[in-house]
């Protein structure tokens, strides 16, 4: 599906940077238009690849491009300010050739936890398209005023948005990886899982091998309806066609030209139903009771010779059972190469454990941020308090 993807901030433009580079990359096309916002000059200036005249900053008046220092409330006043601005930049796109937006934001900073909700609700107001959010919580280490921000910033983003699909940076990171260099591979695995669905769900209608693939409006469909997303995704590398075929002619074995076919498809059928699997009870892009979710969609992809039409409807047989829900879509994506891939959206999930905890430890940090205010200007009044022998100057 041809999407225009705003990115907020600066985990949102270099995620949409990583969103050009894998369009590019696998040749997918859903990339219709790329703009990235920010208050923040140098965040900007990092981008590699959205075009320049797409890089839109905002609040020069407020923070003349130092950014907003992480304080998400002046991140959204900055956005409402200057949204017209960020509307320039939307007016030069082809809206009419975009399926939907997608506004992709860190939750636990300024810019984009503050901006990305403000965003998405004026798009709402201006196009008829659904606007998607991508949402990035912070790591749980990173501290009570980031968890406080993505707290404040998701539940305002979730009404906001015909949909919040969700990538938790706590449940990715991995010990002895410098900041930097965790960022660079979780962005590559988000852009993998949310690139392929998308990606997916622009093969045209007019393709030859169209009949099972994936349209745009599956995709729409399971994310309508609202609430969270997460995304599962597994893969197994083949032996393809081309490297079989090179077996064979060095295999000094007979002709078992049937029995082989038959094999090959059962076994792509097995493939493909365990990678469902796999896909579902593996690492989510948002860790959640699986069970919970409201609706669901199947993607196979690779290879058109090992997309098992069985496996794909073998593993939504499979996945309706798991969620108990009669709203499980499936379909295809020939992509090539020699992996095959399971895709597994979960749209309309409510057990999230990692958001109850966000959401307490939240409400806890505001506590403590009230309190510690409150002591610190008593304790300042005190301390310039000279019971009347001084007098301030003015
Ligand atoms: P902003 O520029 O004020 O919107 O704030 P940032 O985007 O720099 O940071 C917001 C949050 O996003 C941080 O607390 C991190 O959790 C996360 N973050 C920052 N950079 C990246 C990135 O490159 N990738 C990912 N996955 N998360 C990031």
């Amino acid at each position: 599906m041809k999407l225009a993807l705003i990115g907020f901030g600066q985990a949102g433009g270099k995620v949409v940077d990583q969103f050009l580079a894998y369009d590019e990359r696998v040749d997918g096309g859903f990339v219709e238009a790329a703009i990235a916002v920010n208050t923040a000059t140098t965040d900007l200036q990092g981008l590699e690849r959205v075009p320049r005249s797409n890089r839109i900053l905002i609040g020069q008046a407020r923070v003349n491009g130092h950014g907003v220092g992480a304080d998400n409330e002046l991140g959204a006043e900055v956005a409402e300010a200057d949204i017209d601005e960020v509307q320039h930049a939307i007016d030069d796109v082809p809206t009419h050739e975009v399926d939907a937006f997608l506004v992709v934001a860190g939750m636990g900073g300024g810019s984009g936890s503050g901006g990305a909700p403000v965003l998405a609700r004026h798009l709402q107001r201006i196009y008829t398209q659904p606007v998607y959010g991508l949402g990035i919580l912070p790591a749980t280490d990173e501290g009570g005023l980031y968890t406080l921000n993505a707290g404040r910033s998701f539940r305002t983003f979730v009404r906001e948005v015909d949909n919040l699909l969700v990538f938790d940076n706590d449940a990715w990171r991995s010990a002895g990886e410098s900041v930097e260099g965790g960022y660079d591979r979780i962005n590559r695995e988000i852009v993998e899982r949310f690139g392929l669905l998308f990606a997916a769900g622009e093969v045209g209608s007019g393709d030859a091998v169209a009949e099972s693939v994936v349209d745009s409006s599956e995709i729409i469909n399971t994310l309508s309806g609202g609430g969270v997303s997460t995304i599962g995704y597994a893969t197994e590398t083949v032996e393809t066609s081309a490297s079989g075929l090179l077996s064979s002619l060095s295999s000094s074995k007979g002709s078992k030209h049937d029995g082989t076919d038959l094999d090959t498809d059962g076994a792509a059928t097995n493939r493909l139903t365990s990678l469902v699997r796999k896909a579902t009870l593996g690492r989510l892009t948002l860790p959640c009771d699986v069970s919970s979710a409201d609706r669901g969609l199947v993607v196979a992809s690779g290879p058109a010779e090992e997309l098992s039409r069985k496996g794909v409807e073998r593993g939504r047989t499979w996945l309706e059972e798991e969620t108990g829900s009669m709203e499980i879509r499936g379909g295809d994506y020939p992509t090539g190469g020699d992996e095959v891939g399971a895709i597994v959206l979960l749209s309309g999930v409510t057990d999230v454990p990692r958001i109850d905890r966000l959401q307490q430890v939240a409400v806890e940090a505001k506590e403590t941020t009230e309190d510690v205010r409150t002591r610190s200007q008593e304790g300042t009044a005190a301390l310039v308090d000279t019971s009347g022998e001084l007098d301030a100057l003015f």
